[in-house]
């Protein structure tokens, strides 16, 4: 973990009638103009209510997707806006072209219950270029620099890093979503009660390396599932059939065998799966019960011993820090590990902690992430964020 945060929040700032651009993550999913999920706008009010309670001129940003730098109406923010001001009853006036007409103007007339949202920010090259011309163009007129999405933090863009390194340190401040993700993600893991469990599952060891090695350092147990874990037992010589492997990274796995032994921690590997002959969601599931995948078919989840298994270290363990599914979970037949994991953190008496991405999506999914002490909000950002690495959204924030 890195040195302790001193966060700037909007508690901090005077901000009567002052003019504040709020950098937010709206990123929600949109089929045909309707938002499927509308978390993230949720997640967002508290901080947009704080500041509505002390200034009348605020301006709201945020990206949706990856637009690869050019206008694209399938990620137009155009029905957040519209969610936004129902849910917090005010009128939002919603702003296209504000690289040719800069809001500041517009701030001096708005009136009570009035707030600008501006289009995708990544509409422009400039916003992940960080390009400073853009980040001007953002910041022009403003007082203050909110930042609220903990989720693209370790994206150092114009408007997570070049707006704020553009006015002095006491005009940036961290809204209450950042806030509560770097006290809970900190305090979890300053000193962790033991046993300590990391579950790790998801795709590739290799996107997870950093992660792994540093949370080795303060774990007792590290829990393997998904497809990461057929890299591990191919490293160990256990025939896994067709399973995706990352057979070019072995050396990836041999450091953390060799870190794990070096610092006491026990690494469990799956003895068991649920496999398919194909990769498709309708495949039928074929149950498996040891640890080799004979020829022609390919593990897609946990087997019910490693469900056992797994689930008795996660109940009986003190701290639990999970990151990806130990599954294909999206595809019914392949979920049942994931969510059995999703329960077994409900039995935990010690603190639960989802360290972002799909497994968040498992505990939605299993109706349990209000009984969890902490759900991030962040993917790639709660991962680094473990690792210890300093976001570049947040340094910028700091005091
Ligand atoms: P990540 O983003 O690295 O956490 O990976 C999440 C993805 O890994 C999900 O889309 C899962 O469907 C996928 N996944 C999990 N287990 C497996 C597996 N055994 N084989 C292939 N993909 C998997």
């Amino acid at each position: 973990m890195a040195a302790k945060i001193n966060l700037r929040t909007v508690r901090d700032l005077d901000l009567t009638n002052k003019k504040v651009l709020v950098r937010l993550d709206l990123n929600v999913p949109i089929k045909k103009g309707v938002i499927s999920d509308d978390t993230r706008i949720r997640e967002a009010i508290p901080t947009i209510k704080f500041l509505l309670e002390h200034t009348n001129k605020i301006v709201l940003c945020s990206h949706l997707g990856r637009p690869d730098g050019a206008p694209d109406l399938k990620y137009s923010l155009e029905p957040v806006g519209a969610r936004l001001a129902e849910l917090l009853d005010v009128e939002v006036i919603f702003v296209n072209n504000y690289q040719d007409e800069p809001v500041d103007q517009m701030l001096n007339t708005i009136g009570k219950n009035q707030l600008v949202l501006l289009e995708n920010l990544r509409f422009h090259p400039g916003e992940t270029s960080n390009d400073v011309e853009f980040a001007r163009t953002l910041a022009k007129g403003i007082d203050f620099y909110v930042n609220d999405a903990f989720g693209t933090a370790h994206r150092a863009h114009a408007s997570t890093v070049g707006v704020p390194e553009l006015l002095a340190a006491d005009r940036r401040a961290a809204g209450f979503l950042i806030e509560k993700e770097i006290e809970a993600l900190s305090s979890v893991l300053a000193d962790p009660a033991g046993p300590f469990t990391v579950v790790m599952g998801g795709s590739k060891v290799s996107d997870k390396i950093g992660v792994i090695l540093s949370l080795l350092n303060k774990c007792h147990h590290l829990v393997i599932g998904g497809a990461m874990a057929y890299t591990f037992l191919k490293y160990k010589g256990v025939n896994v059939g067709s399973s995706r492997v990352e057979s070019d990274r072995m050396d990836l796995v041999e450091s953390i065998f060799r870190n794990a032994e070096a610092r006491n921690v026990k690494i469990h590997l799956p003895v068991d799966h649920g496999c398919a002959s194909s990769f498709t969601e309708t495949a039928k599931r074929e149950d498996i019960d040891t640890p080799e995948i004979p020829e022609g078919l390919m593990g897609l989840d946990i087997g019910d011993k490693t469900i056992r298994a797994y689930s008795e270290i996660v109940r009986t363990s003190r701290t639990v820090l999970w990151n990806g599914p130990m599954g294909v979970f999206e595809w019914p037949a392949f979920a049942k590990g994931s969510l059995a994991i999703a329960k077994a953190m409900t039995e935990c008496n010690g603190k639960t902690v989802i360290g972002g991405g799909d497994s968040v999506s498992v505990v939605n999914m299993a109706g349990v992430a209000s009984q969890m002490t902490h759900v991030s909000t962040g993917g790639g950002a709660s991962l680094e964020f473990i690792e210890g690495k300093i976001l570049p959204g947040i340094k910028v924030l700091q005091k």
